[in-house]
């Protein structure tokens, strides 16, 4: 299947992987998404869920590409939850901007089925902030101003 993204479709693997150019094991395909296995798996069934339209990042990702994304990673966890031999819960992580972690510019969601001492951990190294109400208020105004800025751009 071809779809739209120009140059990067040729140098991103996980554009490559839309395309069927590269071996990827799919587990869900559909006109807006495509679902694989990680190939370093923290436990069997750790999926990756990627638009097939190329988007590095969130900035550039769709609203409808979002929720494409958002529908197959949420189907995908619940078969997961299905069964306890696939898993005892999931985590869903997005990791968006290289200091975030993210280590292939696709944006991608993992949908990481979790057991019982499987290793994985999830830690804040920084000790927990306690800040005052004020300024938890100060943040958040400054915050819902950026979104009504955003609301107001074509997305997609
Ligand atoms: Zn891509």
């Amino acid at each position: 299947m071809t779809t739209p993204g120009g140059s990067a479709r040729t140098t991103c693997l996980f554009c490559r992987i839309a395309d069927a150019t590269e071996p990827a094991s799919v587990v869900h395909a559909d006109d807006a998404v495509v679902a694989f296995l990680d190939t370093a798996p923290v436990n069997a069934g750790h999926v990756l869920v990627a638009p097939r339209r190329h988007a590095s990042g969130l900035t550039g990702l769709s609203d409808r590409d979002g929720v494409a994304v958002w529908r197959v990673a949420h189907r995908v966890a619940v078969a997961l939850r299905k069964n306890p031999t696939w898993s005892e819960g999931v985590n869903l992580h997005l990791s968006d901007g290289e200091i975030a972690g993210q280590s292939v510019g696709h944006v991608h969601m993992h949908v990481i089925p979790r057991r019982t001492s499987d290793g994985m951990r999830i830690v804040e190294d920084n000790p927990p902030q306690r800040p005052s109400r004020g300024e938890l208020d100060a943040v958040a105004r400054d915050l819902a101003a950026a979104l009504r800025q955003c609301a107001g751009e074509p997305r997609g």
